[in-house]
């Protein structure tokens, strides 16, 4: 099968100008199925500029990309009616990638007991995909957590979540919910349990998208809160 592959002048090194000036970044938010609204709101919030992804070609001007929460059976189907699966693949050799809830089921290398997910395999780790929606439908959890020292207090909310069951040892784990990680990073791509864009929670968007912000994710330390 061939790949796709973005054309050099729209590789992330060419937007620095010759001056030396940074052009800014544009995000794009996978627009398939699901609850991606929100997420342009917290991009423009932050001065981030974003855009729906719904096509390859779609990809070719965007510097990362956010999976949203939904229904993952139902964006599995659509990524490979509209031909985004392995585009978005090679998208993630080079560019940060952030899944949120059903996000982060499709970003997973496998699921427990489920054959009606193709997960992308972006992220080696196992989750089970309705484990938090069998014990409680929906909650608001207050979670507190570390970025280089500094404490950082949120509030998550988890819609009939994924359970990150299994991780591998190049994961690490950013935050917990009752001893099982519910934010984990590996390399340039994150995946969350729960749904920051529900409760205005900026921090994730700035870690793996604002090459300005203190947390962006090549100033972070290794951490690990396991
Ligand atoms: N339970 C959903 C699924 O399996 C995920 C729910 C969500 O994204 N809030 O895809």
């Amino acid at each position: 099968e061939r790949g796709y592959e973005r054309p050099w002048y729209v590789r992330n090194s060419w937007k620095w100008t010759f001056a030396g000036a940074w052009l800014g970044s544009n995000i794009g938010v996978l627009e398939l199925q699901g609850n991606y609204a929100l997420h342009h709101k917290i991009f423009s919030d932050l001065g981030i500029s974003s855009k729906g992804i719904k096509t390859a070609k779609d990809l070719d001007d965007i510097d990362g990309l956010v999976i949203p929460g939904g229904e993952s059976t139902t964006i599995s189907l659509l990524l490979d009616s509209f031909d985004l699966r392995i585009p978005i693949k090679n998208f993630a050799k080079e560019n940060p990638i952030m899944g949120t809830c059903a996000g982060l089921i499709m970003m997973s290398k496998s699921i427990k007991g489920d054959k009606k997910v193709t997960p992308l395999g972006i992220l080696d780790i196992i989750v089970d995909r309705n484990a938090y929606g069998r014990q409680i439908m929906s909650c608001k959890e207050p979670v507190s957590f570390r970025l280089n020292k500094q404490k950082i207090e949120i509030n998550a909310t988890l819609i009939r979540a994924p359970k990150i069951i299994s991780i591998n040892d190049s994961v690490n784990v950013l935050a917990m919910i009752d001893n099982f990680p519910v934010v984990v990073m590996q390399g340039r791509h994150l995946g969350l349990s729960f749904h920051p864009e529900l409760d205005g929670v900026t921090i994730f968007h700035e870690i793996l998208f604002n090459p300005s912000c203190k947390f962006y994710w090549t100033n972070l330390n290794k951490v690990n809160a396991a």
